[in-house]
């Protein structure tokens, strides 16, 4: 594609914080901590780093750099390696969940905030590193905020090691007020002036309303592109579809539109993309999800499209779980969406909400996650950590005691904490894996049951999603090749199907396409289990196969997740035995005919209606069985007490 006109020196010799390289060195060098504001795309994540390894911090250790997304973390990491020179995992690499591409020659590591964490568990000093930079602090990830307090101790103990947080203008000073008052360094920002339109009513489409103002932008604005913020892959999938379409109808007169597609499954070879300079003549319009609000910097935008909607991960204590919602952004969030607009030159930023929904609906700020989600595996790993008195955790903002509470209670239940709240044996194995405690006690439950090889599979596959593609035009015949793997157990089992009759092609990438399944998502899967069954040697771990007993793999499963049971409803669908709530088999699942009595899923979504995912039917007698402690704790009287107290 086409690169810029400017060399890699000269572009970053362009760069607000260039002019403040020695100041800033200097200010690390005095400062043991030391918070750094600057407006997005001042220069913040990809030079700071290299700065501090000119200055000679890597002869000491690495400098870490954590972004709270993953596409942040590899995107920021394959710039960085460019400017430095060397290819990716030589000098500069980057580690995130299931993928490590670092090597012994790494000094500039940048990673995602979790897995930092998980490395504070095997080395609680970080003595491998001189310099840590929380990045992109203020989006305030749980995983964050956990670091926070971690390094606030760290810091007591290695008076060598720097810390650096960098974060929007907005909490610089709760930062600053959080860790001993520490300096605040502030790199003046380049932004021009962005009007910002608002709609004039509610609009009740906002996706249709988003598109017909990118194109109204394209038709009749000056030049400059535009981004559009969406709320996930899907959404975004279908926006650009539809622009490309509606661009079509409009003939061969108009400009060319650009339409480019961002999100966090997107291949990175697609996101390095939207970094290519905008042909002459030609307008480029980004569709991104909250990726592109400050942890992507793009040039050349002019126009932001900003409905006001972002995927949040919220907790529902009632359901007693997570769910990936729909919400309405903060004013905050707003403001760092106009701002995208007015990097390099004036700008506008299309609100699809009415001023007075901005002024007297949207919260000032975002709730920060800890307050917001399930704490199951926060806990669990701080525990592990060794953090036994977790209310009295120095967190910058605290969760409420009753999500820790009921965090406790579920790993209590899953038999990872003891009656005093103390870490079990059990529940320091589950630590050792990178995933949620249901999952990691389903892996667990298998060894015991002789079946780890197939949860393994199982495992892998839910974890990477998106494993079957429906073509808009081929879907009759996606969906009957489809149905060739449907089992009668269920979902799970399907999965692993799909995944055995590859094994069986010796993984080829021909089979995938004829059968309408992502060779992407499946050399991730294999990926994914072989990071796992590292795991599991390293702790002696059998890995051992069901054969035809599937029972074992079902029991397994439902030793993880009985807490998603379900009992079908004499009058419709199924009711979940926590809390009686009305849920319905998904029309894809293979369960979908035949209803069985009893299912456990693996989680709800909520579309036309509160659909469950990955659904295997169970017998009820395992449940008492699998998990002893649980159903003693949703007792009848126990729930109609809290009930009680709900009220
Ligand atoms: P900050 O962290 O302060 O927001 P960054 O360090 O991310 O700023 O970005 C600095 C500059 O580097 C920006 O002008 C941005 O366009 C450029 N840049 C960042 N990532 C890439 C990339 N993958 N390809 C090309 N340019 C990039
Ligand atoms: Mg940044």
């Amino acid at each position: 594609g086409p690169k810029s006109k400017f060399s890699i020196p000269e572009q970053r010799q362009s760069l607000p914080i260039y002019k403040l390289k020695n100041e800033l060195i200097q200010a690390v060098h005095d400062n043991q901590v030391l918070v750094v504001i600057g407006e997005t795309g001042s220069g913040k994540t990809t030079q700071l780093t290299q700065y501090l390894a000119e200055a000679g911090y890597t002869t000491k250790g690495k400098i870490g750099c954590t972004q709270p997304r993953r596409a942040a973390a590899v995107s920021v990491a394959k710039r960085v390696a460019e400017e430095f020179g060397c290819r990716l995992g030589e000098e500069v690499g980057f580690a995130i969940r299931f993928e490590d591409c670092t090597g012994s020659d790494t000094v500039i590591k940048y990673m995602t905030d979790g897995m930092l964490l998980r490395e504070m568990l095997v080395d609680e000093n970080l003595s491998r590193y001189s310099v840590i930079m929380l990045d992109e602090a203020h989006e305030r990830t749980v995983y964050t905020d956990v670091l926070f307090g971690l390094l606030k101790l760290l810091l007591k103990i290695r008076p060598e090691l720097r810390l650096i947080v960098t974060s929007a203008t907005l909490d610089a000073e709760k930062f600053s007020g959080y860790f001993f008052d520490c300096n605040i360094f502030t790199i003046p920002g380049r932004t021009f002036p962005v009007e910002i339109l608002y709609a004039k009513q509610p609009e009740s489409d906002y996706l249709d309303s988003s598109l017909l103002t990118v194109l109204q932008i394209h038709l009749t604005e000056s030049k400059g592109d535009i981004l559009l913020f969406l709320t996930g892959q899907e959404e975004i999938d279908f926006a650009c579809q539809s622009l490309f379409e509606r661009m079509k109808g409009l003939g061969k007169n108009v400009p060319e539109l650009i339409i480019l597609p961002v999100y966090s499954a997107l291949p990175s070879e697609m996101q390095s993309r939207i970094f290519e300079p905008t042909p002459p003549g030609k307008r480029k319009v980004v569709v991104a999800t909250n990726i592109a609000e400050a942890s992507l910097t793009i040039d050349g935008l002019s126009y932001v499209v900003d409905p006001g909607f972002a995927k949040q991960n919220v907790y529902n204590p009632k359901q007693g779980l997570d769910s990936l919602v729909i919400t309405p952004i903060s004013q905050a969030s707003a403001k760092q969406r106009a701002g995208r607009a007015g990097r390099t030159g004036p700008g506008k930023c299309y609100r699809l909400y009415t001023e007075s929904a901005y002024r007297n609906e949207m919260s000032p700020t975002t709730v920060p996650e800890i307050q917001r989600i399930n704490l199951a595996t926060t806990t669990l790993n701080m525990k592990a950590m060794g953090i036994t008195d977790l209310l009295a955790f120095d967190f910058m903002d605290s969760p409420s005691p009753q999500a820790l509470v009921s965090a406790m209670e579920q790993l209590y239940s899953l038999g990872a904490l003891d009656e005093e709240g103390l870490l079990t044996k059990l529940g320091r194995k589950m630590a050792e894996f990178p995933l949620d405690p249901p999952l990691s006690k389903m892996l667990l439950a298998s060894v015991d049951l002789g079946c780890s090889d197939e949860i393994l599979t199982i495992i892998a596959m839910i974890q990477t999603g998106n494993i079957f593609y429906r073509p808009r035009e081929k879907q009759g015949q996606a969906d009957q090749k489809r149905a060739k793997f449907l089992q009668p157990e269920g979902d799970h089992l399907t999965l692993l199907a799909v995944y055995e009759a590859w094994k069986a092609k010796n993984f080829s990438g021909p089979w995938c396409s004829e059968n309408f399944v992502q060779s992407r998502s499946l050399r991730r899967v294999q990926d994914v289990r072989k990071q796992l069954l590292t795991i599991m040697d390293r702790y002696k771990l059998d890995v051992a196969s069901a054969g035809n007993k599937l029972t074992k793999v079902t029991k397994a499963i439902a030793a993880g997740f009985f807490f998603h049971a379900a009992r079908k409803d004499p009058q419709e669908g199924y009711r979940t035995l926590v809390n009686n709530q009305c849920v319905y088999i998904h029309p894809s699942s293979a369960l979908f005919q035949r209803q069985p009595d009893w299912v456990i899923y693996h989680e709800l979504v909520m579309t036309t209606k509160e659909y469950m995912r990955e659904v295997t039917a169970i017998d009820p007698k395992w449940l008492v069985q699998l998990a002893p402690r649980f159903f003693k704790a949703v007792d009848p009287t126990k729930t109609s007490k809290r009930k009680r107290q709900e009220r």
